[in-house]
């Protein structure tokens, strides 16, 4: 059988998938395009830098410059060379230059730092065409470092000054932002590396250090050695140690160097990336709170969504379907299968109220969820049970025959049932089981066949028991039957009203007398539309409508009436017993009966209560208690039917009752030579028992001679049937039987 409540496409979830989903690509595309932002931004620092620096290092080398010429005409005025180098001695103590120096025409050069060289090259040439200049020479170092020079040949003789820097002091620049490299490179545009220090070294020249260590995109490299054939600027992007490396080239006015900037790029946006992750943590982290309460929510909602489905669905006393959820899965069921598949039954325990009234609410709790429990293990997997109402079952079976139907619900019975094995004192609890099959050629809807089949089950309270099991199939009839309750259903408050019950009274004969020593009420109902009603028309709907209280205390009644109606004529009374029905069991009757007898002063010993054997079978020892109680109100108590079902002898040793009244089917036997023996030998047995008990033996519906004959020296007390009077009205009765009382 299907689950109930099946997983669905649900769009909360594709929501929130989707929702999810657009979070996370617009948190990615957020991502990508502040990097790209941040690197331009990073491009653009750097470029705005290096502008910076050329300027800067331009100035320090103009100004070293302008400072030389100045010492150059100084020294130029100087009478001779020993003056002019003591001069210079003095300057380069006072302005911290690393070293200054005097060359001559040949290009001898004197130094403060008392080394003596050659000029070389470039600074040889321009000493010779007296033109003050600036180069990186490493013939004047002491180290062979590469030192910048400055050199201003005298204007007005041979010879001049010239100043040696180590190469990094006057390119040193302030750190304008993290991961800038302070110390610029100074390159020739054919990138030979003039002047370098720090961090980021590039050998033997830029371009060569560029492609091979730094893995520069040889097409950018091209480019950038173009731009700076052409005295252009630029910048370009490098990696170093994994790191992302960006340097900015911008021409000096110098003698064509360049100087170039570098910067590492993430140390310097090391931040701006800490704050971007840290964002990117923030969105992953409120996304996950948002899922979290989101999922939280959709737990929360889920297990009020269980609940509630339980509450809506499950039966609180048996934990298995109630009438709702049957009502689902049956229809489900039956939709799925061709017609013809399946069965109604409608289930319920006999006697029910009286397991509650006698072990209490959790007790009959316990048998209805044992039934459930014993119905639902005899289940084939596409059949279901489900509990309807007090102790009303619905099942849907696999249809099948009659017989084997039959066998199946009386195995249910049994199983249920199965608890007795091992009580020493029994109690037996049948089913009333009424089936309707589900008839292709008569189509019906699911509530037409519980209705059905409730019908069934009510015609089957009235059948005889097969292994605990009263079963009744579906017949049209039982439609017809609803009509006819539902008619004195309609009638049968009028005619209480209007009395149209009338009492009927039949004798109870004295077998040692041949007196009529009793009487029984029996029920009459003349309808002035429909005529006469039969008893065992309108006596089994008022039972099942409960009306039959009111319809036994009115024959009640009408008994205490007639009885002291004859007392006030003298009359010799006789006892008159009435029939009390099951359903007086269900509210304490007593009291109200003894009311009834008080009012009209009849003594209580000419009252006698009949209760069918079946009604104390059930439950003898409830039967025990009320017997006593009935005793204690002075009336007396007789079992009808006795010998009808299957129970009889056990009861008489629990339930003391004064009456027994032998079934007329008891006597059917005596009819027939073949069975006339046996029945005699059970009949004797049955009021010899009776008789050893002090119990009053009535034999009912003798109805002719032979029946009469058999009884003959057996024990048996009083007779009761046709052969001496068929019921009587009243006064018939009255007539016919009753004697004026002796003085
Ligand atoms: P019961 O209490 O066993 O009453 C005896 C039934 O047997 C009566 O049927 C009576 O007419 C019938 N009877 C008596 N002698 C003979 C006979 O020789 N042959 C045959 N074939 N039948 C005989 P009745 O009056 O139709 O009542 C049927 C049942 O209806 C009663 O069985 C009783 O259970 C119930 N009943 C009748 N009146 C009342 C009543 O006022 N209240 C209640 N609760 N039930 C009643
Ligand atoms: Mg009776
Ligand atoms: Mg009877």
């Amino acid at each position: 059988m299907k689950r109930f409540l099946p997983f669905h496409f649900n769009w909360t979830w594709a929501f929130l998938a989707l929702f999810t989903l657009l979070c996370l690509v617009l948190s990615s595309f957020t991502a990508v395009r502040l990097r790209a932002l941040l690197r331009s931004d990073a491009e653009a620092s750097l470029v705005s830098a290096a502008a910076n620096n050329v300027h800067r290092v331009d100035l320090q080398l103009q100004q070293g410059l302008s400072d030389l010429q100045l010492t150059a005409s100084v020294c130029a005025a100087m009478p001779d060379d020993q003056d002019r180098l003591d001069h210079l001695t003095t300057l380069v103590e006072q302005s911290g230059v690393d070293a200054l120096g005097l060359f001559t025409g040949e290009g001898e050069v004197f130094l403060t730092d008392g080394n003596r060289s050659m000029l070389t090259g470039a600074l040889l040439r321009a000493s010779q065409e007296g033109v003050p200049t600036i180069r990186f020479s490493n013939t004047l170092s002491p180290d062979g470092e590469n030192d910048l020079i400055y050199l201003v040949p005298f204007s007005s003789q041979p010879g001049g000054v010239l100043c040696r820097v180590r190469a990094s002091l006057p390119l040193q620049i302030p750190e304008p932002f993290p991961g800038f490299q302070n110390a610029p490179v100074v390159v020739d545009p054919d990138g030979t590396v003039l002047a370098q220090e720090g961090e980021v070294l590039f050998s033997p020249d830029l371009f060569t250090a560029l492609k091979l260590q730094y893995g520069a995109d040889p097409l950018e490299l091209e480019e950038m050695a173009d731009t700076m054939a052409s005295g252009g600027k630029g910048a370009l992007r490098f990696r170093m140690d994994g790191r992302s490396m960006a340097l900015a080239y911008a021409p000096l006015s110098v003698d064509n160097w360049y100087l170039v900037t570098v910067m590492d790029v993430e140390s310097n946006q090391a931040p701006l990336y800490k704050a971007l992750w840290i964002t990117i943590l923030g969105d992953i982290i409120l996304l996950a709170a948002f899922l979290f309460l989101f999922l939280h929510a959709r737990r929360s909602q889920q297990q009020s969504m269980v609940l509630l489905e339980k509450a809506a669905y499950v039966d609180p006393v048996t934990g298995g379907h109630n009438q709702t959820r049957f009502l689902i899965l049956a229809q489900e069921a039956l939709d799925a299968q061709p017609p013809g598949t399946y069965a109604l039954v409608s289930c319920d325990i006999q006697a029910f109220s009286l397991v509650n009234r006698s072990f209490g609410k959790a007790a009959g709790n316990q048998v209805l969820y044992h039934l459930n429990t014993c119905l639902r293990q005899k289940l084939r997997s596409d059949e279901l049970v489900g509990r309807v109402a007090q102790d009303q079952f619905i099942l849907l079976l696999r249809q099948d025959q009659e017989a084997a139907m039959r066998t199946r619900l009386s195995g249910m019975a049994s199983v249920f049932n199965a608890y007795n094995d091992t009580l020493a004192n029994p109690y037996y609890l049948p089913l009333t089981m009424g089936v309707c099959r589900c008839d292709p050629q008569d189509p019906a809807t699911l509530s037409e066949l519980c209705d059905r089949a409730n019908l069934a089950r009510k015609r089957a309270k009235g059948l005889p028991e097969t292994q605990l099991c009263s079963c009744a199939f579906y017949l049209p009839s039982d439609q017809q039957r609803l009509l006819m309750d539902q008619s004195i259903y309609n009638r049968m408050n009028t005619a209480l009203e209007q009395g149209d019950f009338k009492v009927y009274l039949q004798p109870k004969v004295s077998l040692s007398t041949w007196q009529v020593v009793g009487a029984e009420a029996l029920v009459r109902w003349f309808d002035p539309e429909q005529g006469f009603v039969e008893p065992d028309v309108f006596i089994p709907v008022l039972e099942r409508n409960g009306f039959i209280t009111r319809l036994d205390a009115y024959m009640f009644e009408q008994s205490c009436i007639l009885l002291r109606r004859w007392l006030d004529l003298g009359l010799e009374p006789v006892p008159i017993s009435v029939n009390f029905s099951r359903a007086n069991l269900g509210h304490n009757a007593l009291p109200q009966y003894r009311l009834l007898q008080q009012r009209w002063k009849v003594p209580p010993e000419l009252l006698e209560f009949e209760f069918t054997e079946t009604l104390v079978g059930e439950n003898p020892a409830y039967f025990a208690e009320l017997v006593a109680q009935i005793h204690c109100a002075g009336f007396r108590c007789s079992m009808d039917d006795f010998g009808s079902s299957y129970s009889s002898l056990h009861m008489l040793q629990q339930v003391p009752v004064d009456v027994l009244k032998l079934d007329k089917s008891l006597f059917d036997g005596l009819r027939d030579d073949a069975r006339r023996e046996r029945t005699r030998t059970v009949v004797q047995s049955v009021l010899e028992m009776a008789h050893r008990l002090g119990i009053t033996t009535v034999a009912e519906g003798i109805s002719d001679q032979v029946q009469l004959s058999a009884l003959e020296g057996l024990p048996c007390d009083m007779v009761q049937g046709y052969y001496f009077s068929r019921p009587l009205p009243a006064d018939d009765f009255q007539q016919s039987f009753l004697r004026k009382k002796e003085e």
